[in-house]
């Protein structure tokens, strides 16, 4: 252990229990990968805070001795984000998990970081509430703010950031501020959830959120339709946008993930280009809307449909999605899988996903392509075997073609999963010259560069 380590250390043990510290070498490697292919790196330390004030104490120390320090939720992140590729102290958030208040009549919930979205649910629950945001995995409310989650319910309900209504930060110097207020809307000073919300741990630590939640719908379809191309698919979403049918959900996935669906679930699905629909709301309404839905379909060549309301039924057809990467995992064994995330603007979402898939089948990678469709983004799943250098650089190939084309159409290399490492090298490109005000804003809140170095944006540390 060297020197910086041995005094940080003998610092949070001023003000951290003995069981909130640690340098277990299976704890501090837990904590040096995420859910990605990116190469592992191991923290010197891992901290469990349990309340806002050591959290400040934590950033208060890392700041003076300049050690960096990662802000770890999950570890369900899946461009390298929790990495600490310059070590330092990772603190591990899982301690602060409680569920503060819930104010149902103004459809508030304040929790703490570590909060899990199915924990949130299940005690929402019991007031006729939930809260909207559903990444797949079962990521904390910290870290989906920190990366802008979204997901499935986008469509509908939103992502996080318009979820939130107040953070509570420890900034890197151990100042705690608050980013918003309860109020429903406010024209005062500059937007600073908007900037705290995807600052994927570089600007400060949340140890407390405010976030929307929603009534639960009276009523919930599920769908599946099948299209002869992804086109049609693609062009029938548009079209029922356009027609102002609330959407719940709608996924596009491709015709190979269908096929994997099939294996994994023991599902019989045809093996085309499908999408899986969710609309809620009340009987009536509901009822017109599926009609609606129905004729649209057929406008644009839908060859099959089925619709269920059964709860069961419904579970089951929404869990064949969900376990799509499970799907590819257990049917590629020994690849590792690298998934990566584009967004376009719906019009162009179509020609994206089939000049994808013609380059997946050029450069012979096996994968699948899954779209939230309703907000033109979609995710490319490839296995690929990290022990062959060559299909790794065809894989990364394959990643830098799709970013291209995406933002060559001003769409976003990223429009959930985050920039972490992964991302980094094309934020010039994407930002131009806002990448330095981005910069700018880096260097003014955090100026030793401790906060979860390298990611987003690379800033040279002071190096002492
Ligand atoms: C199978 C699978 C499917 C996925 N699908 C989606 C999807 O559809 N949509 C989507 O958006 N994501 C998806 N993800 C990615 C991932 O679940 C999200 O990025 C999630 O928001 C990460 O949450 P986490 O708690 O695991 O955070 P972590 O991975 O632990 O951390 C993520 C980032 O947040 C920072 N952070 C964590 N806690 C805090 C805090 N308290 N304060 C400040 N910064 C903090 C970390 O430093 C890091 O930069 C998927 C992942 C998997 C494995």
């Amino acid at each position: 252990m060297n020197t910086s380590i041995e005094i940080t250390l003998s610092e949070l043990k001023k003000f951290l229990n003995e069981e909130q510290i640690s340098v277990n070498l299976t704890v501090r490697e837990l904590h040096s990968k995420d859910e990605s292919y990116h190469e592992v790196s191991l923290p010197d330390i891992v901290v469990f805070p349990k309340e806002t004030d050591e959290v400040s104490q934590i950033l208060k120390t890392a700041n003076n001795l300049h050690i960096p320090v990662v802000p770890f939720g999950r570890g369900s992140s899946l461009e390298g984000h929790v990495i600490p590729y310059d070590n330092g102290i990772t603190i591990d958030f899982s301690l602060m998990d409680k569920i503060l208040e819930i104010r149902e009549n103004d459809l508030l919930v304040k929790v703490q970081p570590g909060v899990t979205r199915t924990q949130l649910n299940k005690e929402l629950k019991k007031y006729g509430l939930f809260f909207s945001v559903d990444p797949g995995a079962d990521a904390t409310l910290g870290g989906m703010a920190a990366t802008n989650a979204s997901g499935t319910t986008t469509v509908k309900y939103g992502v996080m950031r318009d979820q939130v209504r107040d953070l509570e930060v420890v900034l890197a110097d151990g100042t705690v501020i608050h980013t918003g207020s309860l109020a429903a809307k406010s024209a005062s000073g500059y937007h600073l959830n908007g900037l705290f919300v995807g600052s994927e741990g570089t600007l400060g630590c949340f140890t407390e959120l405010t976030l929307r939640v929603y009534g639960i719908p009276e009523f919930t379809t599920a769908a599946r339709a099948v299209f002869p191309t992804v086109q049609n698919a693609v062009e029938a979403v548009t079209s029922i946008l356009q027609a102002g049918i609330p959407i719940a959900r709608v996924e596009l996935v491709d015709e190979e993930s269908i096929r994997q669906v099939n294996r994994f679930s023991e599902t019989n699905y045809a093996e085309r280009p499908t999408l899986f629909l969710e609309f809620d709301g009340n009987e009536a309404g509901l009822k017109q809307d599926v009609e609606f839905t129905k004729e649209i379909m057929e406008d644009h060549s839908c060859e099959e449909i089925q619709f269920e309301t059964d709860n069961t039924a419904r579970t089951k057809l929404w869990d064949a999605r969900h376990n799509l990467a499970y799907a590819y995992i257990h049917g590629n064994v020994g690849k590792k899988m690298m998934v990566t995330d584009v967004c376009v603007p719906i019009s162009e979402l179509a020609d994206a996903v089939v000049f994808a898939r013609k380059e997946l089948n050029s450069l012979d990678l096996i994968g699948g392509l899954t779209g939230h469709v309703g907000d033109g983004n979609f995710h490319a799943i490839i296995m690929i075997d990290m022990n062959d250098a060559e299909e790794v650089a065809r894989a990364d190939s394959f990643n830098e073609k799709i970013v291209h084309y995406a933002i060559d159409r001003n769409g976003t290399c990223t429009g959930e999963h985050g920039v972490g490492i992964g991302k980094q090298k094309y934020q010039a490109l994407e930002h131009g010259a806002a990448l330095q005000v981005m910069e700018k804003i880096k260097i003014a809140l955090d100026p030793n560069n401790i906060l979860n170095p390298q990611k987003i944006v690379k800033i040279e540390s002071t190096g002492e």
